[in-house]
Formats: C-alpha cells, structure tokens, sequence
C-alpha cells in the first residue's frame, strides 16, 4: 500500500484507488495529481492499496477486498491484512475511492448513512446517479470507514473511466476545500436511488441482461436470461450494477428511486 499526504501532515481527507487490482482507473487518476500537484489548501492522503493485485492485474489475490472490511492485522488472506492497514490508515476521513464496473460505462456514487460531511460532496459530483446501499455494506469498505463516497467511473481498464475518475477526483477537492471549486452552476441535481436486492442468477453457460441500469424496469417485464431461460420482474425496479457477468451468482441489485440528491431529508426516514 502507497500512501502520498499532500498539503499538510494531518489529512482529514483520503483519495483512494486500486482497492481492485484490474481497476486502472484510479490509481491512474491519483498518478495524474502526484506526477505534477496542485497547490492543495488541506491535506490530502492519496492512497494506492492493493499493489501486489495491481502488479498481477487481478482484481485480488486471495479475497475481495472490497468484502473483506475491518479486517483483521493478523488474517488469513492478503487483503484481510490489507483491509485493516487501509482502515487504520483512512481513520475518520472523508474518503473518495474510485473503481469502474463490467455493467455501465457512465458514472455513479454509492453511499452509506450520508452524514453532514458527506452530502454537500454529493452535490458537487458530476454523476449520472446517487446510490445508497442501504443494507448491502457487508465487508465494503463503507463498514470501516462510513464517511466513504465509492464513485463507479465507467468501463473496467477504459481510458474514459480514467478521465471521469481524474475528473470526480478534481471536484470532490474542490467540495471539500482542499482545492478551489468547480463551478457546476446549472448543473441537474443527480437521481438518488437505494438498493433493495440482489437478483440472483441461475446457473448457466450464457447469461444476458436487457435492461438498462437506472432504467425502470416494469412490473412482468422480461430483464434478463440464463440460457434461454427470460427472468422477469414481480413489482417495477430500477436495476443497478446489472451485468452478465460482472458478479457469479447475481446479475445485479434492484433499487428504489427516492427522488434527488437535493432532497436527502428523505433518506433518513
Ligand atoms: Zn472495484
């Protein structure tokens, strides 16, 4: 694990990329700001995790790291170690971790318990979507550190995850003071949406999936397959992270719609 502090020794911030090893985007855009830095007004840490995954360009090398959170400093697996470095490491900052997926190749964050330092970053991020996911923190890194925006930056070892994870990157220091603002004046307000289940996914030699992220799905709607065997939805949702293959066992999540980022009184109801 890498670890560059920038602007000061005490950071209450925390840029984070390469918790998976085959996600090139942020560790990219974290190389970008270190190669030639900006005049930073609160420190920064700037965090490279998983270096033996990077190296081997797997998205690990024993267990999902991004499922392996507190951790244990004297685990079994590589990253349940790693795990507990990074969460000592990030203590109460406000954290920014990049990753990209194998399902859209826009731009979403996901959140749990947003707090007070949390949701005014949520307005200033050019994503195509907010999501909480609710129940479904188990072992992310949202588990050890709640202060966490995940940001999805695209396609997975595409050079336009790499430009939106360097641009999401510059606005959440400019939100957050560490660099002067973005001006996002005009800009929509970002959908909020929270996830509800996960969809499972029979066994199979092929899958397909016809439906479209952040797209309502209607009630008896055929949204995917396995084999030649069409699943269709019970009630209407709004699938998120929906793939073919991207997960073994699911093809994705459902997820309510609860209105936007400018209205998250809603969300602690
Ligand atoms: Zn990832």
């Amino acid at each position: 694990m890498r670890v560059e502090c920038l602007g000061g020794t005490e950071p209450e911030l925390a840029v984070v990329g390469g918790i998976h090893g085959d996600e090139p985007c942020g560790v990219n855009a974290i190389e970008r700001i270190l190669a030639d830095p900006p005049a930073f007004e609160r420190a920064v840490q700037f965090i490279i995790v998983n270096e033996e995954a990077i190296e081997a360009d797997k998205r690990y090398l024993e267990k999902d790291l991004n499922r392996a959170f507190p951790g244990d400093p004297d685990g079994p697996t590589h990253e349940s170690r790693l795990a507990a470095k990074l969460t000592e490491q990030l203590g109460d900052c406000l954290t920014f971790s990049m990753h990209s997926t194998q399902s859209y190749d826009g731009t979403f964050a996901l959140i749990h318990e947003p707090d007070d330092r949390v949701t005014p970053v949520l307005k200033q991020l050019s994503v195509d979507a907010v999501v909480d996911v609710g129940s479904h923190s188990d072992g992310r890194l949202f588990d050890a550190v709640p202060t966490t925006i995940e940001v999805e930056c695209g396609y997975q070892g595409s050079e336009q995850a790499t430009e939106n994870a360097s641009r999401l990157v510059r606005e959440f220091l400019g939100a957050t003071g560490a660099l002067p603002p973005v001006d996002r004046a005009g800009a929509e307000p970002a959908p909020l949406f929270r996830l509800d289940r996960q969809i499972p996914k029979d066994k199979a030699s092929s899958y397909s999936v016809y439906a479209s992220n952040f797209e309502l799905v209607a009630a008896g709607e055929p949204f995917a397959a396995a084999d030649n065997r069409e699943v269709s939805a019970d009630e209407p949702f709004y699938p998120v992270l929906m793939s073919p293959y991207g997960y073994e066992a699911v093809f994705g999540y459902t997820a309510q719609r609860l209105g936007t980022v400018d209205e998250f009184d809603k969300l602690a109801e």
